[in-house]
């Protein structure tokens, strides 16, 4: 297998990818180099922290000097580097210009030949709010392509990856379909395309609610990579919503246009009077000093602050995976955005899936919010008091903790038993005082929940006055 999981939390993981040229602890980060120009070497980028890069191939195609390197000395001679080097195909290109100089055939025969780690067909990137005919139209196509891809790929038959892009607008049937369709392909890599417009206008929920989309239907043993999805402001978001590879050209696209990535959100150089950052360059250098600087001078330093801010990031995510505190970890980052809180909501509609993968046993539970309440361990807790059994008929639930009873009343989690007042969840949560009146209400479900499987039995409720309220405000 290309790919091993080796720790979960939310919909994400902290795995490891392996690739010719060696393996990759992911959620990772690819630099885009781009082959044309010089501006950080690729044979630098270990030094903040990237482990692969990603180029185009279509660029070095058309580019007869470069191509003609590329066949001589590879695509790892051509860029001076060692690591892993995925490639894209053109795609972008037939995006952004309506078309490309090159087919399918040809641009994936060339990607394994110059050994190109993980190879990308020359798929259509259908752009937002197309419609389904030309969406579906495209999506078809797509398709052909992605098998015509595989079959070529086998006829080199090296370790090299394939990447199976999944495209279908901002249609999720299509989206659907296409992760359906792109499992039945004996690709390596899923990869979510055309969502840069989407994250160019901040449309983060319809970002979200593709990416929950495609990791319904596709297997979870395979690495999902969110194309063009490169600002440190987004990756806890996704990489809790199951994303294992994003790629950056904003470090340097960003930089030339003076602008410094934070994890949340974007600044302006001119704006910046300190930098909020412990970065070589930006304790080198004072905002003033360095808006002082030669354009190209000021943009490389931006783009080498923009890289190391965002690789800390990717570990500050991989951390939080580790330590079962990615729930913790992306209801902070939201709140530098209003759309990204809207981006987070989705989940809620996708809690099977989130069921499916969220990992019981944790040690905390800040809550944070209300998103909070969309955390499985919530539910779970119900559940699990709801098949406790019982060998008494009378028993006393209470909103005292300082009254002795058989079962405590705490809000997000509802009823708890007196033995499960020092474990996990309901005992390691840290909840404040006056907490949403959702968590309440949340509660109060679970009570009822509760009070109607044990409806034959005697049960004297202890509630304060707030408890009370909410008992007749919740419908049964
Ligand atoms: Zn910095």
């Amino acid at each position: 297998m290309a790919f091993e999981i080796i720790s979960k939390d939310v919909v994400g993981r902290v795995g490891r990818l392996h690739t010719p040229h060696g393996t990759v602890e992911t959620p990772a980060l690819m630099p885009v180099i781009n082959p044309n120009i010089d501006f950080i070497p690729p044979s630098q980028m270990r030094k903040y922290g990237a482990e692969i890069l990603i180029t185009n191939s279509y660029i070095i195609y058309r580019t007869k000097k470069l191509r003609e390197r590329a066949l001589k000395k590879g695509l790892h001679g051509l860029l001076e580097v060692d690591m892993p080097i995925m490639t894209d195909s053109g795609s972008f290109q037939l995006m952004v210009y309506g078309e490309v100089e090159i087919g399918n055939r040809e641009i994936v025969s060339f990607q394994n030949e110059i050994g190109s780690d993980i190879v990308t067909p020359l798929d259509i990137p259908t752009p937002p709010d197309a419609s389904h005919e030309t969406a579906l139209n495209d999506l078809i196509e797509t398709l052909k392509r992605e098998r015509e891809a595989e079959e070529i790929h086998k006829s080199y038959s090296k370790r090299n990856l394939l990447s199976i892009p999944i495209q279908g607008s901002t249609h999720l049937d299509l989206r659907m379909k296409s992760a359906e369709e792109a499992g039945r392909i004996d690709g390596d890599v899923f990869a979510i395309g055309a969502v840069v417009p989407l994250l160019d206008t901040y449309r983060f929920s319809d970002v979200a609610r593709i990416v929950l989309t495609v990791k319904s239907v596709i297997s979870p043993a395979k690495p999902v990579h969110l194309f063009g999805a490169g600002h440190p402001m987004i990756f806890a978001l996704y990489a809790a919503m199951g994303i294992d590879l994003f790629d950056s050209a904003a470090y340097a696209l960003f930089a030339k246009d003076d602008r410094y990535l934070t994890p949340n959100g974007t600044l302006k150089l001119e704006e910046i009077q300190y930098f909020p950052c412990s970065c070589p360059v930006c304790l080198d250098y004072t905002p003033e000093e360095m808006r002082r600087l030669p354009k190209n001078e000021r943009a490389r330093l931006i783009a080498e602050h923009n890289l190391y801010a965002s690789f800390e990031e990717i570990r500050r995510v991989k951390q939080a995976i580790k330590s079962n505190e990615l729930f913790e970890l992306v209801e902070m980052r939201i709140r530098a955005h209003p759309y990204l809180i809207q981006a987070w909501r989705e989940i809620g509609n996708y809690m099977e899936l989130l069921e499916k993968h969220d990992p019981s046993a944790k040690k905390i539970f800040f809550y944070l919010g209300k998103e909070s309440l969309y955390r499985p361990a919530v539910r779970r807790h119900q559940q699990k008091v709801l098949n406790v059994g019982l060998d008494r008929d009378e028993i006393t639930i209470s909103s005292d903790p300082g009254v002795k009873a058989d079962f405590y009343l705490r809000p997000v989690f509802g009823v708890v038993p007196a033995e499960l007042m020092e474990s996990y969840p309901a005992g390691h949560a840290e909840i404040y005082h006056d907490v949403e009146d959702e968590a309440y209400i949340t509660a109060i479900e679970g009570l009822k929940a509760f009070l109607e499987k044990h409806r034959d039995r005697k049960i004297k409720l202890i509630l304060d006055e707030k408890w009370r309220r909410f008992m007749d405000e919740v419908q049964d």
